[in-house]
């Protein structure tokens, strides 16, 4: 066997194909029966936790979890999704699939496997159409509309079942044979398996092993050996015993305070799944720092790969697969270039990749001659090349967001205060006036912290940051995105966005011919051969631009979540989702889908380690006076 690659990479699993069945070579085991493998999971998995009659049962923006110990071939899970279709209600409802897996198959050797069934073609194409990239980690793949989402876990089980937080209404037990694989069966396995059921949650499973029939049954749930599939005689079913909760109320009205593309993001979001929201805001959608003509998908990963780069990573290629709908229309995926654009940065980069394995649909190293001919740009250095990443419409994209039948919007409308009041929060917009809901979610970005009513301090700052617009004939047009101490996007219309400044502390509004030079002097230092000969370097006196104020938190990670009540607990009814910086193009759709999957009482799209990262007490002080 190879060494196991550095991270963030994963070893994929080794196949060998028997008339066409694929086996793992390192279990010596098959991915399903020789007999028909699509019969089988629909015996043992649907069949036997009544899945048909449950899946039709599910109200309007309800939801259904089920868990598997085991993707494989993902086989299961799109056998699943087509019961969902056929079975499934007509409303707004969804279907959560949570599953591990800790040798996951190539994207080639996935797309052997599923050709195997033609019936399940158009699934498996979506499904291969958003498999990740390999990398560990949590990747939540978001299919049908929005109506089936799967939350796949690279890594092992063990760690899985530990850090992520779902509760599963059925469970596919589907290990290799217990004697082969008895990491999928351990006692300590068994009890995760516990641990994410509820009283009525159902298992089954292929094997019938009288050491796993008992372990479950200690595990509290009511065990029964039943017919097995093909040659298998017997396999168990389970229902775990104890009283059924009462059925969660629905949550009730929810406001949404800023509509860029934090609050653009999450409220689609929520309208995606059934859930009315209203989005409020100042002007418009788009129109505060998400309103810039051209904004990269760009992220700066780690020397270390640490839970700070994690997130990085996950945001990046959860975002890659979200815009992928926009594609050509706000969202064009020309690749991106980061340039090893001073002694520093290279180093950093050198070392980055001597630590680091990241497969080549997320990056690759390339020298100076491969990034001019990539970005049709001379350039000074070699550096990463993205290739799976582009550049935003950002404005456009929100407005496309906000528009929904389950979003109502209440725009040009002013946000003095929030002011909780039997029960509800009161939003004052204007004197007198106010707007009654149960749930907030505050995304105002740099106005946020005037709008969280506790005491005390959240540590969340605002960062100038004026951008300048290249007229079209001024530059060399680049063929991609391309980044150092400044980006420059391929030209749109009769412009080029380049930018931004980092001015900590102005809080000047308006564009400024300082801040144009500042941005033309960088990007000519970086790209000195990008301004066209005939036209020669453009003085910032005669450039348009735009100014807006970044978001940024004490330690530049970003927030999501309930907002602390500046004592020991978190509030149930105001959230908080912003800090996103400069990077808000590549946090807010994850993150957006991170407090959707709170607010509505879903599987967690993250694991429990990033999570943390985003909680929003780390931000509290109590010394108000204290900067
Ligand atoms: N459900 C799959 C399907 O529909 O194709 C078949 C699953 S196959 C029988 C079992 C899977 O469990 C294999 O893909 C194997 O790599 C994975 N596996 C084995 N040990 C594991 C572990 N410790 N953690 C996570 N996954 C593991």
């Amino acid at each position: 066997m190879n060494r196991p690659p550095l991270p963030p990479g994963i070893e994929p699993a080794e196949l060998a194909w028997h008339d066409g069945v694929p086996e793992s070579m390192r279990f010596g085991d098959v991915y399903f029966s020789r007999d028909n493998g699509l019969e089988e999971t629909r015996h043992v998995f649907l069949q036997h936790n009544q899945l048909p009659e449950r899946f039709s049962r599910i109200p309007e923006g309800g939801s259904f979890v089920i868990a598997e110990n085991g993707f494989g071939t993902g086989l299961n899970f799109l056998a699943a999704w087509q019961a969902w279709k056929t079975f499934g209600p007509e409303h707004t409802a969804t279907l959560h699939f949570v599953s591990v897996e800790r040798f996951p198959l190539t994207r080639e050797d996935l797309t052997r496997a599923l050709a195997l069934w033609p019936e399940l073609k158009a699934l498996a194409n979506e499904l291969l159409l958003h498999y990740p990239p390999l990398v560990r980690g949590v990747h939540r793949l978001v299919l049908d509309g929005g109506r089936v989402r799967l939350t796949l876990f690279f890594g092992d089980i063990n760690d899985a079942w530990r850090t992520l937080e779902f509760h599963a209404d059925a469970w596919f037990l589907d290990g290799f044979a217990p004697a082969r694989n008895p990491d999928m069966w351990l006692e300590n396995t068994i009890s995760q398996v516990r641990a994410h059921s509820k009283p009525g949650t159902t298992l089954a499973t292929f094997t019938s092993v009288g050491r796993i029939r008992r372990a479950l049954m200690e595990a509290g749930f009511r065990m029964e050996k039943t017919s097995g599939y093909g040659r298998k005689r017997e396999m168990l079913k389970g229902v775990l015993e104890g009283e059924k909760p009462a059925q969660p109320e629905r949550p009730g009205t929810l406001a949404i305070i800023g509509a860029g593309i934090a609050g653009c993001t999450l409220a689609r979001n929520l309208a995606e799944r059934g859930y009315p929201v209203t989005l409020i805001d100042t002007s418009g959608p788009g129109t505060g720092a998400s309103g810039n003509a051209q904004g990269a998908l760009y992220v700066k990963l780690g020397v270390e790969f640490n839970d700070q780069t994690e997130l990085a990573l996950t945001s990046l290629t959860f975002a890659q697969r979200f815009y992928s709908t926009w594609r050509d229309q706000f969202w064009h995926p020309t690749g991106l270039l980061q340039l090893a654009h001073s002694p520093q940065e290279e180093d950093r980069q050198a070392r980055f990749l001597q630590r680091n394995e990241y497969p080549r649909d997320i990056l690759w190293p390339v020298n100076r001659e491969q990034a001019s001919a990539i970005s049709g740009v001379p350039t000074q250095s070699g550096g990463l090349w993205f290739p799976g990443s582009g550049w935003l419409e950002p404005g456009n994209l929100c407005r496309e967001l906000a528009d929904h039948p389950l979003i109502s919007t209440e725009y040009d409308v002013k946000v003095k205060r929030l002011l909780p009041c039997n029960g509800k929060w009161h939003i004052s917009v204007d004197e007198g006036t106010s707007i009654a809901t149960d749930r907030v979610v505050i995304c105002s970005g740099h106005l946020s912290p005037g709008l969280i009513p506790i005491k005390g301090r959240f540590r969340l700052k605002a960062i100038r940051g004026q951008v300048t617009h290249l007229p079209a004939p001024a530059v060399i047009n680049p063929k991609t995105v391309i980044c150092g101490n400044r980006y420059l996007n391929p030209v749109l219309g009769d412009i080029a966005v380049t930018g931004a400044t980092f001015d900590l502390r102005d809080n000047n509004p308006l564009p400024t011919t300082e801040s144009h030079d500042e941005n033309i002097h960088e990007l000519s230092s970086m790209l000195p051969s990008v301004f066209a000969r005939e036209v020669g370097k453009p003085s910032g006196e005669n450039l348009d631009g735009r100014v807006a104020f970044r978001c940024t938190t004490h330690d530049y990670q970003p927030v999501a979540g309930p907002v602390f009540d500046g004592d020991n607990a978190d509030l149930d009814d105001l959230y908080l989702l912003t800090g996103l910086g400069s990077k808000g193009l590549t946090y807010a759709p994850l993150l957006a889908e991170y407090l959707a999957d709170q607010l509505t009482g879903q599987p967690a799209c993250l694991p429990a380690n990033l999570a943390r990262r985003l909680e929003t007490r780390r931000l509290y002080q109590t010394d108000v006076a204290a900067s």
